[in-house]
């Protein structure tokens, strides 16, 4: 760098925690500081990629362009995926980017960087199992999801014209993982379908007709969160019609079934495959440390073996509190790391040395939504260190109030106030589940 340039940091992933740290960063320093970049070019906050493949939630209107943003917030922002990137140059590589019709965009560019924040998140994690990446689909950005909605559609309507000619007809759609992706789709889907009948697919009962089962290997769903909660949720799903099978550890995926080890057929029309994580692989290129899901290993400082690379939220391995435990892939994870890194980026831009600090997770418990009027969820020490219990629409609305202060760490208070009203009065006037 020479001594007219100016200190940049880049930020690598615009997602639940980089698109947080580059508003913030880039409302303190502007521009020339602060580098966003994103293989997409809206945003999208990833828990609510379930209601992307439901049809709720509809990109196109909800998604937040990272190119408007960069001048509301202060940032440049850099459209481009991430393939490499050379510590000894300080440079990072970015793909060319081509539009639908395939003609070239942006070439392939190099980027400097004084700071590098990786913020790439997680993708699902398939862990071998023949099949799984041809035949299921991972809710991991949103053209997958957009992709399994498209795929609904078209088994829905396949569905309809079946169950017209032949009675015993029904769609099996499978979700192999019950975690918090696995159990929020579940119930997602069993609401979107049973409105797809008011849309000419009368053919269909929704709940006889379309088969939801969850299908996973431990002996609860939700089994990273407290007994009460999955037992809550595992009810909620019942009493919505869908199939919960627990200790079933799928073995093998073809185009209409499901198999798990002990050659079990689970027949499928569609599948969702939600059941692991695993960082993009090019961190593993980095010459740093990285553990068995190529999340890159850093210090609780965030900071990798090499001073100037930093990582944060679900491509990260983070240490916890509890001796040997590394904090888990959340959201809440990435938001806190975010503001816990904005002293730290402003130290960096400033020259200064930067100062001695430890991330500690507050963990304040999860919420699941299992459906649009219900939720679960278990919030731990808000007021008095105990642990709460929370369900139905007061879960369901704390839920949503995630979304909303992850816009407003964005947005700010009005804008997202307007944003909220707004879509409030626009769900008025179209169809809950969208159908083109
Ligand atoms: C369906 C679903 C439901 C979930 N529900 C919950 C929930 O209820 N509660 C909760 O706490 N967590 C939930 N999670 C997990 C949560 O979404 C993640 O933990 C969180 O988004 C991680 O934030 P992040 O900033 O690390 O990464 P992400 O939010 O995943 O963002 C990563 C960003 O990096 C970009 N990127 C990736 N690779 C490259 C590259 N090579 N070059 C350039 N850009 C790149 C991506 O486009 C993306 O914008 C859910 C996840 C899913 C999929």
């Amino acid at each position: 760098m020479t001594q007219t340039e100016a200190h940049r940091v880049v930020i690598v992933g615009g997602g639940a925690g980089g698109l947080e740290l580059a508003a913030k960063l880039g409302r303190k320093f502007g521009p020339q500081h602060v580098y966003l970049v994103d293989k997409a070019g809206d945003h999208i906050w990833k828990p609510s990629l379930h209601e992307v493949a439901a049809g709720t939630l509809d990109i196109h209107r909800e998604g937040l362009s990272y190119f408007m943003l960069a001048k509301d917030k202060g940032y440049t922002f850099i459209f481009g995926e991430v393939t490499h990137v050379d510590r000894d140059a300080r440079l990072i590589q970015l793909k060319p980017v081509f539009s639908d019709q395939q003609v070239e965009v942006f070439p392939a560019r190099s980027l400097r960087y004084d700071t590098l924040v990786l913020a790439v998140g997680s993708k699902s994690n398939f862990f071998g199992t023949p099949g799984a990446a041809e035949f299921a689909i991972a809710l991991d950005s949103t053209a997958e999801a957009e992709r399994f909605r498209l795929r609904l559609l078209h088994e829905l309507v396949t569905a309809n014209r079946k169950k017209a000619e032949q009675v015993d007809y029904a769609l099996n759609i499978g979700i192999v993982g019950g975690g918090a992706t696995g159990v929020e789709l579940a119930a997602e889907l069993r609401e979107a379908c049973a409105d797809a009948v008011f849309y000419g697919l009368n053919s269909l009962d929704p709940q006889k007709d379309i088969q939801i089962t969850l299908l996973e290997g431990a002996d609860r769903i939700l089994s990273a969160l407290p007994e009460k909660m999955s037992a809550a949720a595992r009810q909620l799903l019942l009493d919505r019609g869908i199939a919960v099978k627990t200790s079933v550890r799928v073995a093998r995926v073809e185009a209409d079934a499901l198999y798990d080890a002990q050659g079990t057929r689970y027949p499928v029309d569609l599948c969702v495959w939600a059941a692991g994580i695993e960082a993009p692989a090019f961190l593993k290129q980095l010459r740093l440390d990285c553990n068995r899901v190529n999340q890159l290993v850093v210090d609780s400082n965030l900071r990798s073996a090499d001073p100037a690379v930093f990582a944060m939220g679900d491509c990260a391995q983070v240490p916890w509190d509890q001796e040997g435990q590394f904090l888990p892939a959340k959201a809440q994870v990435a938001h806190q790391q975010a503001a816990f890194l904005l002293p730290i980026m402003a130290e960096r831009i400033q020259g200064k040395e930067i100062s001695q600090r430890a991330f500690r997770f507050r963990d304040h418990g999860s919420l699941v939504s299992v459906g649009h009027s219900r939720g679960v969820g278990s919030l731990m020490g808000v007021l008095t260190g105990k642990n709460w219990f929370v369900q139905g629409l007061l879960a369901r609305l704390m839920y949503m109030s995630l979304h909303l202060m992850h816009h407003l760490a964005i947005l700010g208070f009005a804008r997202t106030a307007s944003l909220a009203v707004g879509r409030l009065l626009m769900k008025r006037g179209r169809p809950r589940v969208k159908l083109h």
